[in-house]
């Protein structure tokens, strides 16, 4: 399984840059974890909009879902070039209907809601959910293929939960919208320390800081992500690469 992350800012995206997308590969199924702003923008970069082979979102903040709508005319305009590409599965919750609805346009693309506590087969990926701890309706990712797994934690204020649904993953995608002198969990959000202490206890194999905040310096959170955990920690960063 391999990960590439396309952006990683929270809430919005820093200039030139984007906001959550993660592209997620197995046997050449190339699945889009989150589609926010500016992802199809800098997902051109790796792969083109007409080659994915599914989406899932975890909800339906702009900063995870802006850039539905650009990818759906970006498969549109290429079939009236000529490659016309399947109709693209965007999984999805069906919590908010006004939402789901959107992600079913013409014979381009389909919504299929998944279910909380059923987990689902994409291409080569199963992929299990946890509902988070944020102010909209938000699933996390337990997504396994090849013996191997990546835990996306999605937007979340920490969550007991976490602990259980991420034991021994072999890479823990973490939100870290905060740094640890701050609170992060009235906005729904971790922070470093919470997200160092977060990957200890689930005895994840490393651990990637990601929805990064737009002040500070970013290297502290890392540090301080450190005081709780002694495994491998990296920040995402724009066309970051790792092998599962
Ligand atoms: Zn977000």
């Amino acid at each position: 399984m391999k990960l590439t992350i396309i952006g990683h800012w929270g809430g919005y995206p820093k200039q030139n840059a984007a906001s959550s997308g993660y592209l997620v590969e197995h046997e050449g199924f190339q699945l889009l974890v989150d589609c926010g702003s500016g992802v199809l923008s800098k997902l051109q970069n790796i792969t083109q909009p007409e080659d994915l082979d599914a989406v899932t979102l975890s909800h339906y903040h702009p900063d995870h879902i802006a850039d539905i709508g650009v990818l759906q005319h970006a498969r549109l305009i290429q079939g009236f070039l000529g490659k016309k590409p399947p109709a693209l599965p965007i999984y999805s919750h069906d919590f908010d209907q006004a939402e789901f609805a959107k992600l079913t346009y013409k014979d381009i693309t389909k919504g299929i809601a998944y279910l909380p506590n059923e987990s689902l087969q994409v291409g080569p990926f199963h992929i299990a959910f946890l509902k988070t701890n944020h102010p909209v309706p938000c699933f996390a990712m337990r997504i396994e293929a090849g013996g191997k797994s990546l835990v996306y934690t999605a937007d979340s204020a920490f969550k007991e939960e976490f602990i259980p649904f991420s034991q021994n993953a072999d890479l823990l995608l973490c939100e870290c919208n905060f740094y640890g002198s701050q609170s992060g969990a009235a906005a729904g959000h971790m922070n470093s320390l919470e997200a160092g202490r977060f990957a200890e206890r689930a005895n994840v194999k490393q651990l990637i800081l990601t929805h990064l905040p737009h002040y500070g310096t970013l290297t502290e959170l890392v540090g301080e992500a450190s005081s709780e955990y002694t495994g491998i920690i990296n920040l995402a960063e724009e066309f970051m690469s790792i092998s599962i």
